[in-house]
């Protein structure tokens, strides 16, 4: 299962609020904001939002009240630069980071994944093609909208996001491991596997 649903779970888990840069994205550009008008072709095109923009993103959603307890972040931060925006936030906001949980699947398993992936444009349910089917084909089993394709869940442009994975954010897991907070969690198993396997990783020193 994806770090989307796994941090949802957590976030009920946990009850604190989980920022998905990449939902805040989303939405901004189906809005047509400033930010939305400048994220846009840069997420169509697999390739990673430039670090200025996101970090005035992190800072804004970071200081909102809901997030004075802890947060979870997800998709954040994808790039070394991103790191160094982190702390300065953090260390604004008096919040440590206490840990940096990292899905690892194989390649092959990545692209099944993504490229399989359907969501309802109207109430944002994520369905699967092979794994997790609608009732009906093609069709929200909550509210009966249509469902699409992420533009970047094309397999074409997996194969790009993986290869900006690779360059620029495997870096940051080699930042955190440095720092001794990476846990690597295998997330070849279902969902409730997963789940396990991340509260582990979080209660074990
Ligand atoms: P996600 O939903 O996390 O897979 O993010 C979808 C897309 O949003 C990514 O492929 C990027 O284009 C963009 N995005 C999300 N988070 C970040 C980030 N931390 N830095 C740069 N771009 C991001």
């Amino acid at each position: 299962m994806g770090k989307g649903t796994q941090a949802l779970r957590l976030r009920l888990e946990l009850k604190v609020p989980h920022v998905s840069t990449g939902d805040i994205l989303r939405e901004a550009v189906k809005r047509g904001t400033p930010l939305g008008r400048r994220a846009g072709s840069f997420m169509e095109a697999g390739k990673l939002v430039p670090d200025d923009l996101m970090g005035d993103l992190i800072a804004a959603r970071l200081a909102q009240p809901d997030a004075a307890p802890g947060f979870i972040l997800d998709g954040f931060p994808r790039t070394a630069a991103q790191v160094a925006i982190l702390d300065r936030v953090l260390e604004s906001v008096g919040e440590p980071l206490d840990r940096v949980l990292a899905l690892v699947a194989a390649e092959k398993e990545i692209v099944r994944r993504l490229s399989g992936r359907r969501i309802c444009p109207a109430c944002g349910s994520v369905f699967h093609v092979e794994s997790r089917p609608s009732a009906s084909p093609g069709a929200c089993d909550g509210c009966g909208t249509a469902l699409v394709q992420r533009p970047d869940d094309e397999e074409k442009v997996i194969r790009d996001r993986l290869g900006v994975f690779e360059a620029q954010t495997l870096p940051v897991a080699a930042i955190y491991r440095e720092r001794g907070l990476l846990r690597e969690v295998d997330a070849a198993g279902d969902s409730d596997a997963v789940f396990a396997a991340l509260k582990i990783a979080l209660a074990t020193p």
